[in-house]
């Protein structure tokens, strides 16, 4: 067992964590967050061997730096550097495309990241928003019908439709919170024929771009998280490590009925689990 653990590890670099249902668990309006078992211990373990790893959400209610004080608050020692959510991914995706004017249908945690990095951000709220390069969805509770037409009307006109995420659901404290994306993604697919790019997880888009931000290869990343359709097909697609903790939203059982091929590498309770398997390994 020990010595499949040793080799599992051997060529892990660096450490990709989901953050809801992984390291804490939030409401449904991710707000008032909860640590998990093991999880500042094992991030701690992490830092002080040197060995790096950053945080991808795919969550987009809040900036990275917000993330960063929501986990710093926690007891997860986190900075600029270490957090993720798909609109980082986004920006460095949409400007390497030559794209300068974006559509956004999102609150500020998924439009600055873009602005940021130079983007020019045109809100899908305002009236005649003019033509733009690409319309990119993300968190956004506050949506009207005025997004929705805007949205279309900009992709009849030629706009890409990029989405941080197509996963329906995401853990929370109270059970499943609905992913906003997700849901004006599905609104806009009759509307325009079109299925939304996503560009967080489970894309190769995200974990190359993790691995980039890491300085690693893909395949000497682990990816740590909660979902049976998002971390550990995401690794398990690209060459990384998977590892699935039970504390989110598939629980101990979600590939039970799945095809062996779609396993997780590692299957443990919590983060707290993993870095007993971790350090023994050692
Ligand atoms: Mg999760």
């Amino acid at each position: 067992m020990t010595s499949q653990m040793n080799e599992k590890f051997a060529r892990v670099k660096g450490f990709v964590f989901d953050m809801d249902g992984t390291l804490i668990l939030g409401d449904k309006k991710n707000n008032n967050m909860a640590m998990l078992p093991g999880a500042a211990d094992f991030i701690n373990l992490l830092k002080g061997k040197g060995i790096p790893y950053v945080v991808m959400t795919n969550g987009t209610a809040r900036s990275p730096s917000d993330y960063v004080k929501v986990l710093s608050d926690a007891g997860i020692p986190m900075n600029e550097n270490t957090m993720m959510t798909p609109s980082s991914v986004a920006a460095d995706y949409l400007v390497k495309q030559g794209y300068k004017r974006i559509m956004v249908l999102g609150c500020p945690g998924v439009w600055e990241p873009l602005a940021d990095l130079g983007l020019e951000i045109v809100l899908s709220s305002i009236e005649n928003p003019g033509p733009v390069d690409a319309v990119y969805i993300g968190w956004y509770r506050e949506f009207g019908f005025k997004d929705i037409e805007n949205a279309w009307l900009a992709i009849r006109d030629g706009a890409e439709l990029y989405t941080a995420s197509d996963v329906p659901f995401f853990a929370t404290a109270n059970g499943p919170g609905i992913g906003t994306s997700c849901a004006l993604a599905a609104a806009l697919k009759p509307l325009t024929g079109k299925d939304a790019i996503v560009l967080g997880k489970p894309s190769s888009h995200a974990i190359e771009s993790a691995a980039r931000h890491l300085g690693l290869e893909v395949n000497e990343i682990a990816v740590v998280g909660d979902d049976a359709d998002l971390e550990v097909p995401m690794a398990k697609n690209n060459g990384a490590l998977a590892i699935y903790v039970h504390t989110g939203t598939g629980g101990p059982n979600a590939f039970d009925d799945r095809p062996q091929a779609t396993w997780p590498d590692i299957s443990v309770t919590n983060v707290g689990e993993l870095m007993a398997l971790y350090q023994d390994s050692e």
